[in-house]
């Protein structure tokens, strides 16, 4: 059985009189570091004096160098890009690292492709939202919980895991539940949802718009109707409680008879084949490799497909409708 913690398995003894320095003040960076704050603990922040350096400031957190805050925390988060954490963790955390602190990530990545190495006498562990930043700093705010999965990588003291457990808390995922999963779980089924379920979603949703447009209909009423609405969010929330069977109870026969009679159509097993071909990449370590590559090349493959899905007939239609519907297309720091 995988084993579950929930909001009684853990104290956050453990990290009081502690200073937790949370490197990064990204998505999960700021969220965490607001809601450990939130919850009483000491927290300070490691970032370089930019954009995102304004918005601790802003938020009246203090700010240090990474390698500042790394040599003076206790407990030091991680909360970096995964490809760009093994440069700055061997020049600005590693020399931070004495014995007895404890190095937390909120994804395996590092770990699961040994990406950085670890001194032997301090901690190593992970707590990692299955949410996004402003999804973790809403729900705490909301006193909602949140899924994490968490993991010990190395244990020197015995403390590791209370201390995954305290974080948990502190950042408000154990009012949900977490589930102890290994770093290697984690990371490649956290890549196996980006890389393969993403992207066939992602198909799936700009190809209907797409026809639905060409045949005539509104834009608007279009983009609406298949996802901006936000019917397929809730559809997705009811899952999230019901299961994606026990949900379909929610829907008309007539939607249901629908759904249930095409299914078949777009069943195959080229969609299968493709995706168990993503997965073996990734857990064959081939995807860290490329994408460490893509890093070190200034992420030009990157930034070339971005823009290019930035100038799609999706892409154009969807914007044309947030303008009319005066709609703000960007999520970045909110609340
Ligand atoms: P972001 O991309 O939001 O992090 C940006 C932060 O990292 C900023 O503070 C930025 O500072 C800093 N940073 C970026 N590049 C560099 C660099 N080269 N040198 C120094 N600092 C840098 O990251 P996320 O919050 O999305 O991800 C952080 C961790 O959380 C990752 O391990 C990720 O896998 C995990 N995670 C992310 C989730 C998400 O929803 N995004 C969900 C669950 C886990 P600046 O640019 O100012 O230098």
């Amino acid at each position: 059985m995988t084993r579950v913690f929930r909001e009684d398995d853990a104290t956050l003894e453990s990290l009081r009189g502690k200073c937790i320095a949370v490197l990064g003040y990204g998505n999960q960076g700021r969220a965490q570091a607001l809601n450990l704050r939130d919850s009483g603990m000491s927290v300070i922040v490691g970032n370089a004096d930019d954009e995102y350096a304004a918005h601790a400031r802003k938020d009246g957190v203090a700010l240090h160098s990474i390698a500042e805050a790394a040599a003076r925390g206790d407990i030091v988060m991680s909360l970096l890009p995964d490809e760009v954490t093994p440069a700055i963790y061997r020049d600005a955390i590693r020399p931070g690292l004495s014995k007895g602190k404890t190095l937390v990530f909120a994804s395996g990545y590092c770990v699961c492709f040994r990406q950085v190495e670890f001194p032997p006498d301090i901690n190593v562990i992970m707590v990692a939202p299955r949410t996004v930043g402003i999804a973790v700093r809403e729900h705490y705010q909301r006193g909602q919980g949140f899924l994490s999965f968490v993991d010990v990588h190395q244990d020197v003291d015995g403390q590791a895991w209370p201390t995954t457990l305290a974080l948990a808390k502190g950042i408000g995922s154990l009012k949900s539940f977490a589930l102890h999963v290994s770093f290697k779980d984690e990371t490649e089924l956290d890549l196996f949802t980006e890389q393969a379920l993403v992207p066939a979603l992602s198909v799936v949703l700009t190809t209907a718009v797409e026809v639905a447009v060409r045949a005539g209909y509104p834009k608007v009423a279009a983009v609406l109707e298949l996802y901006l609405s936000g019917e397929i969010g809730d559809v997705l929330h009811e899952a999230a409680k019901y299961g994606w069977i026990g949900q379909t109870s929610l829907h008309s026969p007539t939607s249901r008879y629908g759904a249930k009679s095409r299914l078949p159509r777009f069943e195959g097993p080229q969609l299968q084949k493709t995706m168990e071909d993503v997965l073996a990449y990734i857990r064959s370590g081939k995807f860290a490799t490329e994408w460490s590559a893509e890093q070190a090349g200034g992420y030009k493959n990157f930034n070339a497909m971005d823009d290019a899905s930035k100038k799609t007939l999706f892409a154009r239609l969807e914007r044309e409708v947030m303008q009319e519907l005066h709609m703000n297309g960007d999520p970045r720091h909110v609340g």
